[in-house]
């Protein structure tokens, strides 16, 4: 099977060390097997993505040597912002599968409705809006103006992670029914990442590990929509020295920064140091990287 692998940033700033980390070993994992690699750009959210951090993320992948083999900000069928009308499709499927109700709750009373509440901030739905015990549930109910939510069953779904190996997630205790599109019609992450990921063609997932329970919801998505699902390889993700994951706050690992003191080749090297692949964190370019031999993977002992 040919192998494709993806990365999908949502231009919400300039990358930083740890999106660098990620990218680097999704195009590493998937070229080392033969494969290709697309570049997918995550513009969901309409307030806060901007053209010039899409541009930004180019022009570093690019600077790196992180070429993608389709995809990028100017073939707009891969920019989610304009894939509206896809998303829809599928949404209209699970509609009339009766999966799907209208959902009314504010933030604000889910929070009130939560007890205790999650220690990692997550938000279990409880299900007021559901319009029944079991589906199917009424597909002719007007869903203007509210967010639309998806019944999740009470079973435990399983799948092996590429690092993180053997998961089990009830949805039910995990998330509850879960959003497909916003309140303001915005589509959720969830439901566009699947179609996507599908549509195109992607046969392996690699992303930072804050993504790893979600990937239960996504799997439920890809049973439901008749799709087959990837692999998906979590890694863990880059901490600044406090032990917090790297985020734009920290302004020294932020791309702008690094191009000012290091080369590429540093950058890269400094990548896989960290990500256990070379021994000390020596420049060495990404395609070094690809060419060289005994480099560790630490997925390689897990069998998916
Ligand atoms: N767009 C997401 C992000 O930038 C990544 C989604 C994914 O890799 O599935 O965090």
């Amino acid at each position: 099977m040919a192998i494709k692998g993806r990365f999908a940033p949502s231009p919400t700033g300039r990358m930083h060390l740890g999106n660098i980390y990620t990218a680097l070993l999704s195009w590493l994992s998937a070229k080392r097997k033969g494969g290709t690699w697309l570049l997918r750009i995550e513009d969901l959210d309409p307030q806060r993505s901007k053209p010039e951090f899409a541009r930004l993320i180019e022009d570093d992948l690019a600077w790196l040597g992180l070429e993608w083999d389709e995809g990028g900000y100017d073939d707009r069928h891969y920019c989610q912002s304009c894939r509206g009308d896809i998303y829809e499709e599928y949404f209209r499927r699970l509609r009339a599968a009766g999966l799907t109700y209208g959902c009314r709750c504010r933030r604000a009373d889910i929070m009130a409705s939560q007890a205790p509440h999650q220690s990692d901030g997550r938000i279990v739905y409880a299900g007021t809006c559901r319009p029944g015990t079991k589906p199917p549930f009424s597909a002719d109910e007007e869903y203007q103006g509210v967010a639309t939510r998806l019944f999740v069953p009470d079973r435990v779904i399983s799948f092996t992670d590429g690092v993180c190996g053997a998961q089990s997630i009830n949805l039910t205790d995990y998330c509850g029914d879960f959003v497909l599109r916003r309140a303001d019609g915005a589509w959720a992450y969830q439901l566009a990442v699947v179609v996507d990921d599908a549509l195109m063609g992607v046969t392996e997932v690699l992303r930072g590990d804050d993504l790893l329970l979600s990937t239960a919801q996504q799997l439920y998505l890809y049973e439901l929509l008749g799709f087959e699902a990837p692999a998906f390889i979590h890694v863990p993700l880059l901490r600044n020295e406090e032990g917090r994951r790297l985020s734009k706050r920290d302004r020294s690992m932020s791309m702008e920064e690094l191009r000012r003191r290091y080369t590429p080749e540093e950058i890269t090297g400094m990548a896989a140091y960290r990500a256990g692949l070379t021994a000390e964190p020596k420049a060495i370019s990404a395609k070094e990287l690809l060419e060289a031999d005994g480099l560790n993977f630490p997925w390689d002992s897990v069998v998916i």
